[in-house]
């Protein structure tokens, strides 16, 4: 299974965002979560703060387990499968088995 980091694109594989495509924004490793962009937004109800003058409904995305995420890749939008390639330097990076951009 695909490590999920911060920044990578990923594909719902279940649940209501089934098949949609988004950004991890953040990880919790130990809950097997992560937030993504645009997904699983919940509509929570702010009251006036410091930090929001207004208050009011905040869109804000709920986390998703990582077991429902996939990897996917930035060109193709889809879920792909990785390889690997290595840099003159030796150093490996992760590409899409498909159309070899890096991911
Ligand atoms: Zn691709």
């Amino acid at each position: 299974m695909a490590r999920i980091k911060k920044g990578d694109i990923v594909t719902v594989l279940s649940g209501k965002e089934k098949g949609k495509t988004g950004k991890v924004l953040r990880v919790f490793p130990d809950r097997q979560l992560a937030l993504v962009e645009h997904l699983n937004v919940l509509k929570h109800f702010e009251r006036p703060s410091q930090q929001s003058q207004t208050g009011g409904i905040v869109p804000r995305e709920g986390p998703l387990p990582l077991s429902r995420l996939t990897l996917a890749c930035p060109r193709c939008r889809k879920p792909v499968r990785m390889g690997w390639q290595v840099t003159q330097t030796s150093d490996k990076y992760r590409v899409c088995a498909r159309c070899e951009e890096r991911l």
